[in-house]
C-alpha cells in the first residue's frame, strides 16, 4: 500500500510499527539519519529494536526516532501516536479526548495529553510578518463556550468592559491573499481588547506601511500612525468596497462550531490551544495532497518542537 489517503487507510497502515518507523525516519532524516546528540552520521542500526548507535563516545549513544521529538518521553508507541496526529490534523471540527481514547484504546486523560502535544506542534510560530492588505478583528468566548453577537460586541466596544466578565478575548488577523490563494490567519488569546491589548499584537504580526482594515472600535485607532488603516463601522453597513472584515469573521464561525461541537466547555487557561488548532487547519485547508499531505506537515513540525514541548509539560504541571 502507498501513503495512506483516507482515516480508515491510516489507522490500518500505522498500525505496523515498521511503516511508522518508515514514514518517521522519512521525515526527520529525509537524507540519513544523523545523531541527535552529536550529528555524527556514523550511526548503526539494530533492527531488531529500532534503535540506532552513535560510533562516537557520549551518554545516549542508542536513539530512537522518537528521541528530540514531541514523542520522546512518551510510553505509547507510534502506532497510536501517528493515527492521533492524523485525526487532529484533518477532523475539520476538532475531536475531542472521549472521542480520541475510544478511537485509540487509551483513557480519556492520556487522549488530552496526547492532543496538547499535537496542538503544541501545530502552533504556527513565525517570524515573518505579515503583509499586504490585512483584516483585523476580535471576538469573545463565553464560561460555557458561547459566542458574543456581533452587534452586542460593538455596543460593548464603544463603551464599558464590565459585562465581559467569563468572557475571553481572541484577537485574529486574516492576511488576504486575492480569490486564487488561501487567505492566512493568525490568532491570539488576549487578556482583553482594549488598545494596551490588540494595537501591540498588529504592529508585532504586520509590516508596516500595509493596508489594515478593522472595524470601528476605539482600540485600533492609533494605527494610522504605520498602516493605512481602513475602517468599517459595523453601526453602518458591514462591506464597502474591498473594505470588511469578512474573511477574520468567517473564520471565528469556524472556531466557534468546532469549540461548540466538540469541545463542550473550554477552560480560559487551554483556550489558546483550541485556537491554535483551528488556525493550523484553516491555514492549510486546500493543502494540494488532501489529508496525507496536512499530516505529513503536522509531523513535520512534531518532529522538530522538542523544546517548546518541555515548556508546555511546565505549564500543563502548574495548570
Ligand atoms: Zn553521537
Amino acid at each position: 500500500m502507498t501513503s495512506p489517503k483516507t482515516l480508515v487507510e491510516a489507522v490500518r497502515y500505522y498500525a505496523d510499527l515498521d511503516h511508522c518507523q518508515t514514514v518517521m525516519v522519512a521525515t526527520r532524516w529525509p537524507k540519513r539519519v544523523t545523531c541527535p546528540t552529536c550529528g555524527s552520521a556514523l550511526v548503526g542500526y539494530i533492527a531488531t529494536r529500532r534503535l540506532w548507535e552513535c560510533r562516537e563516545r557520549h551518554p545516549r549513544r542508542q536513539v530512537s526516532v522518537k528521541v528530540g521529538t514531541i514523542f520522546e518521553d512518551s510510553p505509547l508507541g507510534l502506532d497510536k501516536w501517528l493515527p492521533a496526529v492524523w485525526m487532529v490534523a484533518n477532523c475539520k471540527n476538532g475531536i475531542s479526548s472521549h472521542e480520541l481514547g475510544r478511537a485509540l484504546g487509551v483513557t480519556q486523560k492520556t487522549a488530552w495529553f496526547m492532543l496538547h502535544r499535537i496542538r503544541l506542534a501545530m502552533r504556527t510560530g513565525t517570524f515573518q510578518k505579515m503583509h499586504g492588505r490585512v483584516e483585523a478583528d476580535e471576538t469573545f468566548i463565553g464560561g460555557a463556550a458561547r459566542f458574543m453577537h456581533k452587534d452586542k460586541k460593538v455596543a460593548r466596544a464603544r463603551g464599558n468592559l464590565g459585562g465581559m466578565a467569563g468572557k475571553t478575548a481572541v484577537m485574529g488577523l486574516l492576511e488576504r491573499h486575492g480569490p486564487d490563494k488561501t487567505s492566512v490567519v493568525r490568532a491570539f488569546v488576549v487578556p482583553t481588547h482594549r488598545r494596551t491589548d490588540v494595537d501591540p499584537l498588529v504592529r508585532s504580526n504586520v509590516k508596516p506601511g500595509s493596508e489594515v482594515i478593522t472595524d470601528a472600535l476605539r482600540s485600533y485607532d492609533r494605527l494610522a500612525d504605520e498602516y493605512a488603516h481602513k475602517v468599517i463601522d459595523h453601526a453602518e453597513t458591514y462591506v464597502r468596497g474591498h473594505v470588511h472584515t469578512n474573511g477574520i469573521e468567517n473564520f471565528w464561525s469556524l472556531l466557534k462550531r468546532a469549540i461548540k461541537g466538540t469541545y463542550v466547555s473550554v477552560e480560559p487557561f487551554h483556550l489558546f490551544r483550541y485556537v491554535d488548532e483551528q488556525v493550523f487547519r484553516f491555514n492549510d485547508r486546500r493543502d494540494p495532497d488532501g489529508d496525507g499531505g496536512r499530516f505529513a506537515k503536522v509531523l513535520r513540525s512534531v518532529v522538530g518542537r522538542r523544546i517548546d514541548y518541555k515548556t508546555l509539560t511546565g505549564k500543563l504541571a502548574t495548570a
